[in-house]
């Protein structure tokens, strides 16, 4: 493909999640004569999950990508700056944490409206079974999330790993407000549960339960309705739902993280982008800003590079070590909480500190200078 081709591309888009959709921006805002078109099975109202947090309170990085995104999302996030770790009845609070946390459903309202305010063409509603027919263009993007159809239909090159992982999980929303990053380990007869709960708006917080598989399934979460499961975990979170229901939207079943990883980014004029091409697990809050981050290195490379092969050559170079470290930071957290049992025996101050370091992206040093006051209770605590 030559340059005098990409003066103009036509850029087909499976997938209208975070990276599909900022990519388009980013590609119509580079050149405004680029033909977009995305292709999107779900409504414009239509989601999965409730709201999402990002570590980090100043998306630094959207900000010279699109200021006018930027600014809307500023505005309709809510921030804070502690981890609340909850365990044995007590709530030990770290602050020096930069969170901010925005319903889902608002955040691709955002993109969406970017998207037509710039010309991008989405086609809502439209379920597309065989990615043949979208081929010819001059670069086709899967961002159609974790179980996508274009690494699976161009499997033998992207050479993909795919580890359904062992704990099960469910998300749903509460109107109890948690006014930080909050983990709360709570037991009963069936076992060991994790709710991570946040505040996305003004009245309402994520609330997700994880708990491994001998767990459920002694609680019988195989043979309940929603309603029941709500109920039942209610019961368990008692305290920390302090009255309040456990609300389901249309992300009710119980799942099993998927971790996804390729071998190869891209295919002849396919890439891969976002959950498609990498997932990481949601207790460090980062998918997100992986997928957004993904479009932004891609756009850059199309920026860069002459021909849409060393695009894409590009992209797979600069940004795989990037991905790959958060990758391993967002397991060794995963592989932690499926073996919590292991530390749960521990008092609520060494416990907070484990809960806090299990990523190995923070040590003792970078929590004594988020929170000299927590890593002296800690001190004196183990001492
Ligand atoms: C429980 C949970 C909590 C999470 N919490 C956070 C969090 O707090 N912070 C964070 O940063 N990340 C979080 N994530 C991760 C985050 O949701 C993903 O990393 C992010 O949505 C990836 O964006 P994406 O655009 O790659 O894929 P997706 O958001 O999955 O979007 C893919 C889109 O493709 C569409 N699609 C799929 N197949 C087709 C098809 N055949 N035809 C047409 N359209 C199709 C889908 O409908 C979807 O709209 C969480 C994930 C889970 C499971």
């Amino acid at each position: 493909m030559n340059l005098e081709r990409l003066k103009r591309m036509k850029v087909n888009i499976i997938g209208a999640g975070p990276a599909g959709l900022y990519f388009a921006i980013l590609m119509k805002k580079m050149n405004p004569a680029n033909e977009i078109e995305i292709f999107e099975r779900d409504g414009p109202d239509d989601t999965f999950g409730w709201g999402i947090v990002f570590s980090d309170r100043t998306f630094s990085y959207l900000k010279n990508a699109d200021q006018e995104s930027y600014e809307d999302f500023i505005h309709a996030c809510e921030t804070w700056d502690d981890v609340v770790i909850g365990h044995k009845d007590q709530k030990i609070r770290i602050s020096g944490n930069k969170f901010s946390g925005i319903a889902r459903i608002v955040f691709l309202n955002i993109l969406h409206k970017r998207c037509q305010r710039l010309g991008v063409r989405i086609n809502f509603r439209t379920n597309i079974m065989d990615v043949a027919g979208l081929t010819d263009c001059d670069l086709l993007v899967g961002a159609d999330g974790a179980n996508s159809i274009v690494r699976e239909k161009y499997r033998a090159f992207f050479q993909p790993t795919l580890d359904l992982r062992r704990n099960k999980y469910i998300w749903l929303g509460t109107h109890q407000l948690f006014d930080g990053l909050t983990l709360t380990f709570r037991e009963d007869a069936a076992g060991l549960y994790v709710a991570h709960s946040y505040r996305f708006n003004k009245n309402t917080s994520t609330f997700i339960v994880e708990c491994i598989e001998d767990t459920w399934d002694k609680a019988g979460f195989s043979a309940k309705t929603e309603q029941e499961t709500c109920r039942y975990l209610e019961k368990v979170f008692e305290a920390e739902l302090a009255g309040n229901a456990l609300l389901t939207n249309n992300f009710v079943k119980w799942f099993n993280f998927l971790m996804v990883k390729n071998q190869r980014w891209y295919h002849e004029h396919v890439v891969l982008l976002g959950d498609a091409l990498h997932t990481a697990h949601f207790s460090i809050g980062s998918g997100t800003k992986l997928a957004l981050e993904d479009a932004i290195a891609l756009a850059h490379s199309f920026q860069l590079r002459k021909d849409t092969s060393s695009a894409l050559q590009d992209f797979q170079k600069t940004r795989k070590p990037i991905v790959d470290e958060l990758q391993a930071a967002a397991f060794e957290s995963l592989v932690w909480l499926e073996n919590v049992k292991n530390d749960i025996h521990l008092d609520p101050l060494p416990f907070a500190y484990k809960v806090m370091t299990r990523s190995k992206k923070v040590n003792y040093e970078r929590l004594k200078k988020r929170d000299p006051k927590f890593i002296a209770a800690y001190e004196s605590a183990v001492r």
